[in-house]
């Protein structure tokens, strides 16, 4: 799960992590009085979308008067912010965050992610702050220090301030460059996050290290021990048709292709995938419907599906362990009905009830193209497709 910037910097507070004084905000009005509030001659009003690169966007302005937050904050509002981050479709912006200007020295960028490798939290540091970090690990690597974190001890004082030294904090503020290292840890491990991310870090002119920005994400599968931070989810941010699927314990994720697939199993689903690729197609979507797949569900699954404009041929692949071929075709054939399928619809089956499960798909009397093994299905599948039309809707759902 993702949050906002804002939230982010709350919580890095409540761990000691200094970050400007800041306000959230949803209308212009609450723009000026937050500024007004937070007082000084220079706000700068911050688009809240789950995305980086808003800055280069037009979602970051300086502002050095009322008049000009009130200016700013209008014109962020409501706009459609695309980042390269956003995809093309962008992300309409619906919060603001009216923040204190900091007067920078220097940007440095700070990252905690896990390292699956190691099996470690991974710390990286650079004195390459403020810009695009993929470039600068794609081109200049040697910039980018890490160290991987024993989860026992923790970030220890001398780990953190080699790093420190090593991304070239002056030594005026190495120690409370250490601070915030550690604090960042902390707030890493004690809320479960996937990612920490403050791009820039910054060196003030007053010589003191602050979160300018603030990137967090979260362990779905933790959220349980964490009702606090589950709370500060943000739906607007989220893809609907991905919000409804897990209503109907689906999951779902969008893709930018015109072949459905509906497979049980997230292995499945995912080779699945790859052999539409190898055979020329693309995947519309990830989905799987799990283990229990009722007649419900698969149901759910083809709505959400056609829901899509670039839908031109749906895949569906099953291997009937615990489910049974029959009870998967007898779902299949009753959501092709209620939905009036408009697309082609290929069909693989394998397992239990094999021969029963195609019998009824033969007798349905529905167009179903009936496969033989995954390659077969994928190819019919994007013959079926054929070609991708030019859509007029991007981002398709
Ligand atoms: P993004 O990474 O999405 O572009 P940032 O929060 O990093 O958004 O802001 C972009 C740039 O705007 C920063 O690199 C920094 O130079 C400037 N900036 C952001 N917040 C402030 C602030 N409170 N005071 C001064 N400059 C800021
Ligand atoms: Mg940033």
């Amino acid at each position: 799960m993702k949050i906002h910037e804002y939230q982010a910097k709350k919580i890095l507070r409540e761990f000691g992590v200094t970050t400007p004084q800041g306000i959230a905000c949803f209308s212009v009005e609450e723009a000026m009085d937050a500024a007004g509030k937070l007082g000084g001659g220079v706000w700068v009003v911050k688009a809240q979308i789950h995305a980086g690169g808003r800055g280069k966007g037009g979602g970051v302005k300086v502002a050095k008067s009322l008049d000009e937050v009130k200016q700013f904050a209008g014109k962020i509002l409501g706009m459609t912010l695309i980042t390269h981050q956003t995809g093309s479709q962008g992300q309409v912006v619906r919060r603001l965050l009216i923040e204190q200007g900091a007067e920078i020295r220097q940007e440095f960028y700070v990252g905690l992610v896990v390292d699956r490798g190691s099996r470690r939290v991974c710390l990286m540091a650079s004195s390459e702050g403020g810009m695009d970090i993929e470039e600068v690990a794609a081109r200049t690597p040697e910039k980018i220090h890490k160290i991987f974190i024993d989860p026992i001890t923790g970030l220890s004082a001398y780990d953190a301030d080699d790093i420190v030294r090593k991304a070239g904090f002056p030594e005026s503020v190495a120690e409370e460059a250490r601070t915030v290292l550690q604090g960042l840890y902390r707030t890493f491990d004690s809320t479960d996050a996937s990612l920490v991310e403050i791009n820039p870090l910054i060196l003030t002119a007053d010589d003191h290290v602050v979160a300018l920005d603030a990137k967090m994400n979260f362990d779905d599968n933790a959220l349980f021990r964490h009702p606090e931070i589950a709370a500060l989810r943000d739906l607007d941010e989220e893809d609907p048709a991905e919000i409804e699927a897990s209503q109907y314990d689906l999951s779902y994720i969008s893709l930018d292709g015109n072949i459905g697939c509906l497979v049980n199993g997230a292995g499945l689903a995912m080779a699945t995938m790859d052999i539409i690729k190898l055979y020329g197609g693309n995947p519309a979507n990830f989905l799987d419907v799990g283990g229990g797949a009722t007649t419900e569900k698969v149901t759910e699954a083809f709505k959400l599906m056609l829901r899509n404009p670039k839908l031109q041929a749906i895949l569906v692949n099953i291997f009937g362990g615990i489910m049974k071929c029959d009870v998967i075709a007898e779902g299949v054939v009753a959501a092709a009905r209620e939905v009036k399928l408009s697309v082609p619809l290929v069909v693989r089956l394998e397992g239990t009830n094999v021969d029963l499960g195609k019998r009824i798909l033969a007798e349905s009397g529905l167009p179903i193209i009936s496969a033989g093994n995954m390659a077969d299905a994928a190819q019919k599948a994007v013959k079926a497709a054929g070609p991708a039309k030019a859509s007029t809707t991007e981002g398709g759902i």
